[in-house]
């Protein structure tokens, strides 16, 4: 290279760099932009109080350590707010700055040490930023005083939340390597390898293996599309891999567990015990621009039109059933059965060996204790169940089978008890489905099974044994009573508006939804008022009664029940008049070995195979040489298809004959354990 081509090659390396800084001057002011923009529309009303000349507010015990309502928060708050009005003097403005400098308050929770402070001084750095009111020092010392929390070790919400103050420290330093650490730590848990977090299967555990799609699993959802927000069309944005999985977590899952603008009560952990839960969702809040389906659309404008649809039954501008699509899910990592239909949600809520039960603490959700012994969630417009949890009676959750107490029963072990059953999954072909709860709890065991069909469920149990005292009872539902109540027994229509105690009952009718029971049993109804508070599932909330009429139905096997069972069928959307046709429902066996039922229309049976063994059912001869549950299309025809899992999570292979055809299947292993596998015979 001779020295002219030298010379004009530094030159050319020179404006490449030169343009790059700029480029990444640009990509830090278009962050910082959108940052502000969001904090904006955090403008609260003007605070009157007047400040001291000391920078401080009379009002505040700056020596607090509480560990919620901390009340030296306030001050940052309250700066914050000025900052947003810009109704201060910069004088007052850097002396109440300075205060917090010299008084440094700290509080013995880690959460407003370690992330609500910084955050909120990381805030006001970000808002003064463009004003420059700040002098040089002062904005450096806040900086370091931001320097709080362990990204790396935090995990979840936590690590996210640090990560956002890293980012506006290196949005205010213009620091391109804490830049890239706060975002790759920021969007670390969109991931599907976790042992806390979003699970392989697409639910979303927290304290330990236990089910919270939509307690911390919303936190996160709405956290990591703010952050994506800000960083749009940088070098910094979220890559498309895990776009796609953050897309599939809100999609899929969670929003199909809402229905209408009311969701599975199964899905907010301790949160079953907040009457503001649905309020603080948060997720289509006209009075806040950044809700989550606003995030999420700006993040993928692909996905405009489904989440709009979604927008539209939450705001209740369309009916719940608008664009919903059958579909069928088993989160094998979290025992949970989601069952959409246009015309209803149908949702389970187990618990194995492998998972915790829902949990109770910080004084909330008391007597959830039976929560996961298989509560159904069945619902057709969506508040079926909205707010009845304080005068639910919580031993009759419904879809449970357990001890009927006089007085229900106070939760012992707080955050969450380990399950203990070995049996429990679920198989699914992606809309169709059956579920397993091997259920020991309480001293009280039965076998529990659900088979997922278009327009039925049906629910059966066997093996029910208990020596406890009391009675023990299956709950068909317990929700809000609404319209009049029909029943049939010995084939003619009986007065069900009062309730009764039956063991001739064929079916019961209660709002559009029909309940059979083909191989009838002890059957009670009541339609009465039930009273409650709050405070009685939540000792942070109102002693106030409330009350309401409750529409409950349960099965008695009484007491010391041996090997009693139970069946029946539940026919969301159905009008009164039809409730006499014949249904297209056989169920074949609800044994200790073996639970089957086949649906003639649909040409399918499904089986749970408590151990290896043979089923013929439609026609065809099905044979299993291990345990399993079984799904079976098109059983009539020559090439039927298969789904198959495990509901032990411990088999490498099953081998599997229809008639005299044979399949010799692998099962999936390590994170997809208990997941389906589907093939089909030729
Ligand atoms: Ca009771």
């Amino acid at each position: 290279m001779n020295k002219l081509w030298r010379k004009f090659y530094f030159v050319l390396v020179l404006v490449c760099l030169m343009i790059s800084v700029a480029h990444g001057q640009d990509e830090f002011e278009r962050v910082e932009k959108r940052i502000i923009a969001y904090l904006k529309t955090d403008a609260d009303t003007a605070h009157n109080l007047s400040i001291k000349a000391d920078g401080s507010w009379a009002d505040i015990d700056y020596a607090s350590k509480a560990e919620t309502n901390w009340a030296p928060l306030l001050h940052l708050n309250r700066i914050k707010q000025f900052a947003l009005q810009e109704n201060i003097t910069p004088t007052k403005m850097i002396t109440a700055l300075r205060y917090w400098l010299q008084v440094n308050p700290t509080s013995n929770n880690w959460f407003q040490n370690e992330i609500a402070s910084p955050t909120a001084i990381g805030e006001i750095l970000m808002l003064l930023k463009s004003s420059k009111i700040l002098p040089p020092p002062l904005q450096d010392s806040l900086l370091v005083r931001m320097k709080q929390g362990n990204v790396e070790k935090a995990i979840g919400a936590n690590k996210l939340d640090i990560a956002i103050h890293m980012l506006y420290r290196a949005c205010i330093s213009r620091d391109k390597i804490l830049m890239d650490s706060a975002v790759n730590q920021a969007f670390m848990p969109i991931t599907l390898n976790n042992n806390e977090g979003l699970q392989p299967d697409y639910s979303y555990r927290q304290h330990g293996p236990q089910l919270q799609i939509a307690s911390y699993g919303q936190v996160f959802l709405t956290g990591e599309y703010k952050v994506a927000s800000w960083l749009i069309g940088t070098s910094y944005a979220l890559p498309a891999e895990k776009l796609k999985i953050l897309d599939q977590y809100l999609i899929n899952t969670y929003l199909k567990t809402i229905r209408g603008r009311y969701i599975d009560f199964n899905t907010e952990g301790r949160g079953i015990s907040r009457n503001e839960v649905l309020d603080k969702l948060n997720i289509t809040s006209k009075a806040s621009k950044h809700n989550l389906l606003a995030l999420a659309k700006q993040v993928n404008p692909n996905n405009e039109q489904i989440l709009a649809a979604a927008e539209q039954r939450i705001l209740q501008t369309q009916a719940p059933s608008f664009q919903v699509k059958p579909a069928h899910s088993y989160f094998y990592k979290s025992d949970y059965t989601l069952h959409t239909r246009p015309a209803y949600s149908f949702n389970v809520r187990t618990v194995s060996k492998r998972t915790i039960r829902t949990e109770a603490g910080n004084r909330e959700n008391l007597i959830g204790k039976f929560l996961p012994d298989g509560a159904t969630n069945i619902q057709r417009k969506g508040d079926e169940y909205f707010n009845i949890m304080p005068i639910w009676e919580w031993d009759k959750i419904p879809g449970i089978t357990g001890r009927d107490y006089v007085v229900d029963q106070k939760t012992t072990l707080e955050w969450g008890e380990r399950g203990v059953g070995a049996f429990i999954g679920g198989t699914t072909d992606g809309v169709y489905g059956t579920t397993v709860y091997d259920l020991n709890y309480n001293e009280v065991t039965a076998k529990k099974a659900w088979f997922f069909f278009d327009d039925e469920v049906v629910c059966l149990g066997t093996a029910i044994n208990s020596y406890a005292k009391e009675p023990i009872t299956t709950t068909v539902n317990q929700a809000w009573q609404k319209g009049v109540v029909k029943a049939f027994a010995n084939d003619k229509l009986v007065e069900a508006n009062k309730g009764f105690t039956s063991a001739a009952i064929q079916w019961v009718w209660h709002d559009s939804v029909g309940y059979y029971f083909p191989n009838k049993g002890q059957i009670n109804l009541t339609n009465d008022e039930q009273r409650g508070s709050w405070a009685t599932i939540n000792a942070n909330r109102s002693k106030n009664e409330v009350k309401g009429k409750v529409f409950k139905l349960w099965f008695n096997h009484g007491v010391d029940p041996v090997n009693q069972a139970y069946a029946y069928i539940v026919k969301p959307g159905i009008s009164e008049n039809e409730m006499n046709k014949v249904l297209a429902i056989k169920i074949i066996v609800n044994t200790a070995a073996m639970q089957a039922v086949a649906h003639t229309d649909l040409q399918m049976v499904q089986v749970v195979f408590y151990e290896a063994g043979s089923l013929t059912a439609e026609g065809c001869t099905i044979t299993v040489d291990q345990p399993c549950v079984l799904l079976v299309k098109a059983i009539k025809s020559k090439n039927p298809t298969v789904s198959v899992s495990d509901p032990t999570q411990k088999l490498t292979a099953i081998r599997i004959s229809l008639n005299l055809v044979h399949a010799s299947i692998t099962l999936p292993q390590g994170d997809d354990k208990g997941a389906t596998t589907s093939f089909q015979f030729n």
